[in-house]
């Protein structure tokens, strides 16, 4: 391509909207334009990273004998209703009315289309196993849209759905999924990690996220500095040292205006792990619940939610609070004073022997309270966040560290959910009816791109992964003017077409700062700079985009067997895995 005859417009200054680099980066490098909030379009040189990625992501698919289609995006309302989703969903799903009035959805995910259309076909074990995956866009009405293209409302994504006659061989399906994986974040050149994952409301089996290292990344993931061991936050459990602390009696004490448990605990000299503090929520349906966790644990939302079997929590407002006949600042387990909210206790809170916990009654705590001696509760479950520091509960001796992770792909096992409420059915050796194993698989195309990005960048601009890059060379001439200079740009231009390498050919009439800030911008791997003062000795200046003041000085004449070589070891390079 041209530079002359491209569509690229990059911008000198940072742009205020974006909170992070990559975000910035390609709206500076003129690879996307907002549209609206988490609406973007790609602009020529971003809709060519998305096609790289999506290249990579069909190749390893179809290598994994998935087999591609392409689902309709509007999806009518009664298959979500079958599903259940209708109502579960909540908000993120942009429901819309035909001119009839019939409702339908604009696809945020497609379970519920795979497994109608499956089990229109599929009617027979021998039709199994089958992966049916499709590369396209889809619509989530995010609560908070930001950072670009990583948590957008229209997205493209790589959704797949596996289909199997029973678990193992569902076991199977998943493992190839994982493989691929493996292979499609390697090609894309990433640092990344496979974690644990929660497997949420829909309560599969087994459940992975793929997570790009980065400290921006909206998910926190732990991991073990002596084995492989490595969850999402959500997920992730601990070995805690348990002190049980000396048994206590149970005494009734005064607090006055100390509402916080730090204030408290220092009031009465007590350690905070020796307290429970109150967390109120309530759910989408309005169920109220009462979380108590440790005084210096921090309550993981999700687990939270996973406990209750809530689809998303929010803490009450005070004013909630008071209706609920709950004391802000005193809310304890002891005579819990409203029997309609569910109380739940996280389950390090058993193995304390003497606890300081609020006494529902303004500037009154209790101290040495001990669960199922003082107060019972309605559940206990694993509710808080793992610290850095505890102890690897896989290989027992590891220490664990908290770490920051962008998640660009996730698999599932989603088992019998879909196929059991859709009622998708096959006919099993036996002529028995059984419905199908289910495992879905989901890719972030922007996302990833945009990860790449966040991971991959100087203070001049983007550094592209070659495999995943614009175009991989670029070819800038300092001065156009120049007749024996151009000719010379011009040949080795058609040469790499001609050898099919991606080349970007800047042969415009600027100054040379304009272009060599434009280069570094844009970020393409390997660049030639021909300059005059080389050039008279016949030679040109080549570098890579992630060294560039390392500059080696070529023979005009060896510049394309040069290029080729450089090309083929940057590909070498992604042979290895980035697994960190
Ligand atoms: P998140 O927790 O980030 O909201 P999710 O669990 O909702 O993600 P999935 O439903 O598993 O995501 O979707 C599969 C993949 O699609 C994700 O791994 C991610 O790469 C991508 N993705 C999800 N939501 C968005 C979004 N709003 N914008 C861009 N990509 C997204
Ligand atoms: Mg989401």
């Amino acid at each position: 391509m041209r530079y002359s005859q491209s569509f690229i417009y990059t911008l000198k200054e940072d742009q205020k909207e974006a909170a992070i680099i990559s975000h910035n980066l390609l709206l500076r490098g003129g690879f996307i334009s907002k549209l609206a909030s988490g609406i973007y379009n790609y602009l020529p040189l971003g809709l060519k990273v998305i096609k790289k990625v999506s290249n990579i992501v069909r190749e390893e698919m179809d290598a994994a004998g998935a087999l591609e289609i392409l689902m309709a995006a509007i999806q009518p309302a009664e298959l979500w209703m079958e599903s259940g989703r209708w109502n579960d969903y909540g908000k993120e799903l942009l429901r819309i009315k035909d001119r009839k009035e019939s409702d339908f959805v604009f696809g945020p995910t497609h379970e519920e289309v795979v497994t109608d259309i499956v089990k229109k076909y599929a009617k027979s074990y021998k039709d199994l196993p089958f992966n049916l995956y499709q590369i396209q866009t889809k619509f989530r009405d995010e609560l908070r849209p930001r950072f670009g293209l990583m948590r957008g409302r229209e997205f493209i994504m790589k959704d797949a759905y596996s289909f199997d006659a029973d678990e193992d061989s569902m076991d199977i399906s998943y493992l190839k999924m994982r493989e691929a994986y493996y292979n499609i974040f390697r090609r894309c050149g990433l640092a990344f990690r496979s974690v644990e994952a929660d497997t949420g409301s829909i309560g599969g089996k087994d459940s992975e996220e793929f997570m790009v290292l980065s400290s921006t990344g909206e998910d926190e993931i732990v991991v073990c500095d002596a084995c492989e061991y490595s969850a999402n936050v959500e997920r992730a459990e601990s070995i805690t040292e348990d002190d049980a602390g000396s048994e206590e009696k149970l005494e009734k004490v005064e607090t006055p205006n100390k509402q916080t448990i730090k204030n408290v605990c220092e009031f009465l000299n007590a350690d905070e792990k020796f307290s429970a503090k109150a967390l109120v929520y309530k759910n989408e349906e309005g169920k109220i619940f009462c979380f108590f966790v440790e005084g210096d644990d921090e309550l993981n939302e999700i687990k939270a939610a996973r406990a209750t079997g809530s689809v998303e929590l929010e803490m009450l407002s005070d004013e909630e609070l008071k209706k609920a006949g709950l004391t802000k600042g005193y809310i304890g387990p002891i005579n819990f004073p409203n029997k309609d909210i569910e109380v739940i206790c996280d389950k390090r809170l058993e193995n304390r022997n003497n606890l300081v916990v609020g006494a529902n009654e303004e500037n009154y705590h209790y101290k040495g309270a001990k669960l199922h001696r003082d107060f019972e509760c309605d559940k206990i479950a694993d509710l808080r966040s793992v610290k850095e520091g505890e102890v690897c509960p896989k290989c027992e001796k590891g220490k664990l560290k908290r770490i920051r992770g962008i998640e660009v792909g996730h698999i599932f096992k989603l088992g019998l959910k879909y196929s059991q409420a859709m009622n998708a059915l096959f006919l099993d050796k036996n002529g028995k009816t059984q419905p199908f194993y289910m495992g879905c698989y989901g890719i972030g195309i922007g996302r990833t791109a945009q990860a790449a990005v966040e991971q991959n960048n100087d203070e001049k601009g983007i550094i592209w992964p070659i495999s995943i890059a614009p175009f991989e060379v670029e070819i800038v001439s300092l001065d156009s003017k120049d007749i024996a200079m151009s000719s010379y740009c011009d040949m080795i231009y058609d040469d790499m077409i001609y050898r099919e390498i991606e080349v970007l050919y800047d042969e415009r009439d600027e100054r040379a700062g304009i272009k060599l800030n434009d280069m570094d911008l844009i970020g393409i791997p390997i660049r030639i700079v021909v300059g005059k003062k080389s050039f008279q000795n016949n030679k040109v200046e080549i570098s890579l985009r992630r060294e560039k003041d390392k500059k080696e000085l070529i023979d005009i004449d060896a510049v394309l067997d040069y290029i080729t070589e450089l090309r083929e070891k940057l590909y070498a390079e992604l042979e290895t895995i980035r697994e960190v």
